[in-house]
């Protein structure tokens, strides 16, 4: 989706979860997509009149940071993820996966979560379950969440894909550009402050790159003001315990910059 219509549809979900005024930012921002501004006044824009053109392109970084979208309250994000949720349930862009999935794996947790983490793709387990993170990849998750002086319901939790792949291959580019659109609107609900990447599927395919996961550690990249941070996946720790070393290198990493100095 180009970033045009990415901001029409943020601009129409939030009409839709009972927003009538967006913030003077994002205001600001259609402008400077050219968007035809209507009222006098861009604090007062009504987020229903939102029109942008289609054929201009203009960086991520230039599109609603996820700051702007804080401001929804709780009953407004949790509006907003059943709605998405239900067009998610309902979606069959990707037909292998629809036509062999058990049920959709939308995301858990909690509608504020400062953290957001951002895996693969739903498993057996997740598809029997309809949760992200729950076979033995989960179990192991939740010890690191746990040893970072978390809990699962203070993280929202999704993933590339909200379908399984049969017989668990990595998604297809297109598969997870088809469900990039459901990513983004759960990004825009939580509107996260960090966003934990687990495994080289989640970095490259949020962060628009090519590069090695292992490459991509010990540093912060910025996607939309959040603070993404990328590791291996639980799964490979499985296979490969001594990277558990690495991984609570970078749970140490983003926890430090969030106040939290773990040891
Ligand atoms: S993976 Fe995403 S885009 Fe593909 S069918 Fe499932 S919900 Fe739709």
């Amino acid at each position: 989706m180009n970033p045009q219509r990415m901001l029409r549809q943020s601009l129409e979900d939030l009409q839709r979860a009972g927003v009538s005024h967006v913030p003077r930012q994002m205001a600001e921002v259609a402008a400077l997509l050219n968007q035809p501004q209507e009222s006098a006044s861009p604090a007062e824009s009504p987020a229903a009149t939102a029109s942008l053109p289609q054929e201009q392109s203009a960086p991520m970084s230039q599109l609603s940071p996820l700051s702007l979208c804080s401001s929804l309250s709780l009953k407004q994000r949790v509006s907003r993820l059943k709605s998405q949720a239900k067009q998610v349930a309902a979606c069959t862009r990707c037909q292998e996966l629809a036509d062999t999935r058990t049920q959709t794996v939308f995301g858990v947790g909690n509608p504020e979560a400062e953290i957001m983490f951002v895996g693969e793709a739903p498993g057996a387990d997740e598809d029997r379950q309809g949760e992200p993170f729950v076979g033995r990849a989960g179990q192991l998750l939740n010890k690191i969440v746990e040893a970072c002086g978390l809990t699962r319901e203070e993280i929202y939790i999704c993933n590339i894909l909200r379908c399984r792949p049969p017989g668990n291959r990595n998604p297809s580019p297109v598969e997870a550009s088809n469900c990039r659109e459901h990513l983004e609107a759960q990004i825009e609900t939580i509107a996260p402050k960090y966003i934990v990447c687990w495994g080289t599927c989640a970095a490259q395919n949020l962060l628009g790159i090519k590069t090695p996961i292992g490459k991509l550690r010990g540093q912060f990249f910025d996607y939309r003001g959040a603070k993404v941070v990328c590791t291996y996946h639980p799964s490979y720790l499985l296979r490969n315990p001594p990277a558990k070393k690495q991984v609570w290198e970078d749970m140490q990493f983003f926890r430090k910059d969030m106040g939290v100095n773990l040891k």
